[in-house]
């Protein structure tokens, strides 16, 4: 039997937590199923320790810990998470309603469907140099989530990008030794990243190589390091105990890019006013739509998640006039919420 339901939310990374929450208030329960094991998306996935600067009023709060504030904060709207899971069918049902299947079988009957899936289905672009399929995951590391365990170590960040050099500047006191391999002499990452890096680079302090990675190298089964050739075709062995590959997600809209929705450049085209796709019913907010203007950042899809809520309010009712509330005041939001407010506090 299909889980029948007012909305489902896909991925669970920051916009679709915030969903939940703008949901709630209008008293909407959801589902959210994500294609991860855990909770937080590019936050919790990419970059969980490392600080984030521009939420409001967090002058400065770890991209861990945002999660875990969000988790706290849609708390009292108790939604069902369905984790492991990626959404694999979408479709209109004669009813008007949505049927929706997961890749492990759970189905919904749903009203509305939020897309809140990011850059689509994760997948860290892999090392496909000889001898990686052997380490990949082992020695050859596509995310960092504990810092410590590469205390002391000597390691090899490959990536010219913003995640690449954050890691490098992040890392290289704290590692034995640090050698920054990008393919080509110029970066992706912001130019302030660049200068500081190479700054480090002059002091001795990183080590920076630009090449390809041709093969990766072990002895007796054991990983030892990475061959790479530069851009006359040398070949160099670079030694370490393990490498780091930050070459971006590969933006895989996977089975997303099937179900009909007006798509531009591998993101979903949405209007400014609910956040609804071209598929009535269907809406998508944070970093997997667009629209004139669009920036992807964590604040644009909070503020997406806010006026998407109000739009599946209209779609499930469109005859119910719906005032916005204050929840510093509103005694409906109070209960929603679940706050219990002292006596004679107005
Ligand atoms: C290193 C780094 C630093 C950053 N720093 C900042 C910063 O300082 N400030 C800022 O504002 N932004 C920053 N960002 C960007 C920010 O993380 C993103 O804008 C934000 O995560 C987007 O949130 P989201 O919820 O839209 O998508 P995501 O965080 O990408 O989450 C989407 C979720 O959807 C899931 N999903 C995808 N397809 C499916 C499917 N078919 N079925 C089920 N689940 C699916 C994914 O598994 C994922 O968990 C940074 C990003 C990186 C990589």
């Amino acid at each position: 039997m299909p889980i029948t339901t007012d909305v489902v939310i896909i991925g669970a990374g920051p916009a679709g937590l915030f969903q939940v929450f703008e949901l709630g208030l209008l008293d909407i329960h959801a589902h959210v199923v994500d294609s991860l094991q855990k909770i937080g998306g590019q936050c919790g996935e990419l970059y969980p320790e490392k600080p984030i600067y521009d939420i409001p009023a967090y002058p400065v709060i770890g991209a861990q810990e945002l999660v875990d504030r969000l988790m706290e904060q849609i708390a009292p709207f108790e939604p069902q998470f369905h984790l492991g899971q990626a959404v694999t069918e979408l479709q209109r049902k004669d009813d008007g309603r949505f049927a929706l299947v997961t890749s492990t079988g759970t189905e919904f009957d749903t009203a509305t469907v939020i897309i809140a899936a990011g850059l689509g289905a994760f997948e860290p672009r892999k090392v496909r140099a000889p001898g990686a399929a052997d380490f990949n995951n082992r020695n050859i590391h596509y995310r960092i989530t504990e810092a410590e365990e590469l205390l002391q170590k000597d390691i090899i960040i490959l990536g010219g990008g913003d995640s690449a050099l954050d890691w490098t500047l992040e890392l290289h006191d704290k590692v034995n030794s640090l050698t920054l391999i990008h393919r080509r002499v110029e970066y992706r990452a912001q130019p302030a990243s660049v200068k500081k890096m190479k700054a480090l680079v002059k002091k001795g302090l990183v080590r920076e190589f630009h090449g390809m990675v041709r093969e990766v190298l072990s002895a007796n089964g054991k990983y030892r390091g990475l061959c790479v050739a530069d851009a006359d075709g040398n070949t160099h062995e670079i030694e370490s105990d393990d490498t780091y590959v930050f070459w971006g997600l590969s933006p895989n809209l996977g089975p997303l890019a099937e179900w009909g929705l007006d798509i531009e450049k591998r993101q979903i085209s949405v209007d400014t006013e609910q956040f609804q796709t071209s598929e009535p019913g269907i809406f998508a907010v944070g970093d997997i739509n667009t629209y004139p203007g669009k920036k992807k950042l964590i604040l644009s899809g909070f503020h997406e998640a806010a006026l998407a809520a109000f739009g599946v309010q209209k779609y499930l009712d469109p005859d119910k006039r719906v005032f916005l509330q204050y929840t510093t005041t509103s005694p409906i939001m109070h209960k929603r919420l679940g706050v219990v407010r002292p006596q004679g506090d107005k």
